[in-house]
């Protein structure tokens, strides 16, 4: 079995979404091993969303996922991180709206940046991204 990092970003706890996608997590067949609400602030995203200092919307990025409690979850299944990663649909959520209307973007994020979701990209950012939030351990 896989494990993949999950995040439910502020507009998701915010807009009341968080136990429609963890319904929808659980009914796809993975377990939560692992759960908290954080409230992150900019030096921490700036670390996690590292890869994207150098982008155009990296300044609003942080202020994004900032501006309100996140839940962030280990999440275990074959293939999970592929699997995960299908079921939030493309970055996009207004595209994802008319091209993968049953992902948890469409039903539940608003545009590019707000998305409602994360989930790690591959597994060795997924060791990472678990580390990060979790112990070392949490990893294995
Ligand atoms: P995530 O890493 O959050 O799971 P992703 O892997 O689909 O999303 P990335 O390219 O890693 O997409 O971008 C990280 C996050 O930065 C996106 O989820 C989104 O919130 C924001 N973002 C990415 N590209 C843009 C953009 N062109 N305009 C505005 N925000 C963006
Ligand atoms: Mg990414």
């Amino acid at each position: 079995l896989e494990k993949t990092l999950a995040i439910i970003k502020p507009d998701g706890l915010l807009g009341n979404y968080t136990e429609r996608v963890k319904e929808t997590i659980l009914e796809s067949g993975f377990s939560i091993l692992k759960e908290k609400t954080i409230q992150l602030d900019e030096d921490s995203v700036a670390t996690f969303y590292a890869e994207h200092s150098a982008k155009n919307f990296f300044s609003s990025l942080v202020r994004y996922m900032i501006s309100g409690p996140v839940l962030v979850m280990v999440l275990e299944k074959e293939n999970a991180i592929s699997c995960w990663r299908t079921l939030m649909g493309p970055t996009d959520a207004s595209k994802a709206k008319i091209t993968h209307p049953y992902s948890i973007r469409a039903m539940c994020g608003t545009n590019y940046e707000k998305n409602c979701v994360h989930g790690s990209d591959s597994p060795r950012s997924a060791q990472r991204e678990i580390s990060f939030f979790f112990s070392a351990d949490a990893v294995t």
